[in-house]
């Protein structure tokens, strides 16, 4: 029987993170997968979405080129091409990621584990094949992910209701018509992608705004953009259900207005339903072998990772924390970091509290860290804001950006930097920058003596700072100036 310092189940960005930094920490570690390589991030999620928004970008900028001299002739679109370079992309960097995890000496076992009992794990053959076996560990890591939420809205279940994963995988959909249920980043990425392809979009979101976990003009400001695209939204609206019939489908909504309430039909050929992913915890454990779970099916921890039952730890979209690629990766290497300290000694790494940044690679792209002004006055925290836009900036300019901002949050009494939204082109590649100044509690006055590059988006950064200082309440402050 094979026996590891750590068995990892599931090798998406979690169970990958972890067993990098575990290898690099002197365990032998085993990771078990029932899919394919890279969990949902590779195969379903962020590299098959972002593979097909740099094509819509692309296809936008070919259409828009005759600003800069030059006539692409008449533009032809074909999706399957697209679709061709996205399951290229996927498949390359998963063989890519597989070779550097062999490489790093990590043991891959496919099939679909079950945890019998700390320590031991059934792993049962996949659909192709191979015998079932026990695997023994020392410690378990549990980095299964979470699969697509579907709303019990009535017709959920009709054909041409699907989740994000039948838009991803293999050949993907090209609906003409198509209706998204859900204006979080997941829908508004879609949405961005999908009208840009030329199919007539319409999100559905119930709560009052797009993207309503970010700062308020964000949503506002995407929602106009998105609009002036062509795609329809319909925001603080209710589902009644999802009609059906010979292939057409339409939503059947209700929507509180000022005068009254409005029924609205909005017809599609398909409808995407993007309201979220949940855990499935309950398969990966034996009957009576199972840690506590949260109230909504995730495994509960403590600050080490570790679940209610010494030995089983988790990471990644499991344990319930923000659902993100390089926040699973991150908790993954500290688990790991805890896991060996555990069993071999020596410090865990520094963990729990880093900054993690949120992005949408919409045009302009979205990327927030730390909190909204809205937040810092809900948690009663001191706090002043500065925006720059960008009508000055002359890259965004010469590169027709439409409306974009960066907002800086401050505290008042510290003057560190503690939020940053930025609405811009490459915002995604600007934020690091944000989230190390949040992460080092940098403050205005060091801030101010940056110098960024001309002509660049984050000059914009310069202006916004020079705003929290003239309107944004931080004047009069003696160290202001001396680079403290
Ligand atoms: C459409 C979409 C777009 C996204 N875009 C982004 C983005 O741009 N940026 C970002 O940061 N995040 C994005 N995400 C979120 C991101 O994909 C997840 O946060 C991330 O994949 C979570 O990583 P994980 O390792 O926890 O789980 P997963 O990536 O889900 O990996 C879990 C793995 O465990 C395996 N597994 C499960 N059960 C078992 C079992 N019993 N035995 C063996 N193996 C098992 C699964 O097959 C899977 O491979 C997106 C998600 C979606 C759906």
């Amino acid at each position: 029987m094979e026996k590891f310092d750590l068995l990892i189940i599931g090798s998406g960005p979690a169970g990958t993170g972890a067993a990098f930094r575990a290898r690099s920490l002197g365990l032998t570690v085993c990771v078990v997968e029932k899919s394919e390589t890279g969990g949902a991030c590779l195969n379903r999620g962020c590299i098959p979405t972002k593979t097909l928004l740099h094509g819509a970008g692309l296809l936008r900028e070919a259409r828009e080129g005759e600003r800069y001299g030059f006539t692409a002739g008449d533009i032809r679109f074909d999706f399957s091409k697209l679709i061709e370079w996205k399951n290229t992309v996927v498949s390359t960097l998963r063989q890519n990621q597989s070779a550097a995890l062999v490489k790093a000496g990590v043991v891959m076992v496919s099939g679909i584990a079950r945890v019998e009992s700390p320590g031991k794990v059934l792993v049962h053959p996949d659909a192709e094949g191979g015998g079932e076996k026990i695997l023994e560990a020392a410690a378990i890591l549990i980095a299964a992910g979470t699969v697509p939420a579907l709303l019990p809205i009535p017709g959920h279940d009709l054909p041409g209701v699907y989740t994000s994963d039948a838009f991803l995988e293999g050949d993907g959909l090209f609906p003409k018509r198509l209706a998204i249920i859900g204006g979080g980043v997941i829908g508004v990425e879609f949405a961005a992608a999908y009208s840009s392809f030329g199919s007539e979009v319409t999100i559905v979101e119930a709560l009052p705004s797009i993207l309503a976990n970010m700062d308020r003009e964000i949503g506002q400001t995407l929602a106009l953009q998105l609009k002036k695209r062509g795609v329809g939204i319909y925001t603080g609206a209710h589902i009644d259900r999802i009609e059906g019939s010979g292939g057409t489908l339409a939503l059947a909504l209700t929507k509180s207005g000022g005068a009254g309430v409005d029924s609205i039909t909005a017809p599609a050929d398909a409808v995407l339903m993007a309201a979220g992913r949940k855990p499935d915890a309950v398969s990966l454990f034996a009957a009576g072998s199972a840690p506590q779970f949260t109230p909504k099916g995730f495994i509960r921890h403590d600050e080490n990772m570790m679940s209610t039952i010494p030995g089983i730890y988790v990471a990644g979209d499991i344990s319930g924390g923000v659902q993100l690629a390089h926040a699973a990766a991150a908790e993954g290497e500290y688990a790991a970091s805890c896991i060996a300290a555990a069993l071999k000694g020596g410090k865990k790494d520094p963990g729990g509290d880093r900054v993690i940044p949120s992005c949408v690679y919409t045009t302009p792209e979205i990327a927030c860290a730390g909190i909204t002004v809205a937040e810092a006055a809900e948690r009663s925290i001191p706090a002043a804001a500065g925006k720059g836009v960008f009508g000055a900036n002359g890259r965004a300019f010469l590169e027709n950006q439409e409306r974009g901002f960066i907002k800086l949050v401050f505290h008042a009494e510290t003057r560190a930097l503690i939020g940053a939204q930025f609405f811009c082109n490459r915002a995604t590649e600007i934020i690091p920058w944000a989230v190390q100044c949040i992460g080092d509690g940098t403050t205005l006055e060091q801030i101010e003596r940056t110098v960024f590059p001309h002509p660049s988006y984050c000059e914009t950064i310069a202006q916004a700072v020079n705003d929290a200082v003239t309107r944004g309440g931080l004047k009069n402050n003696p160290v202001r100036g001396n680079g403290a």
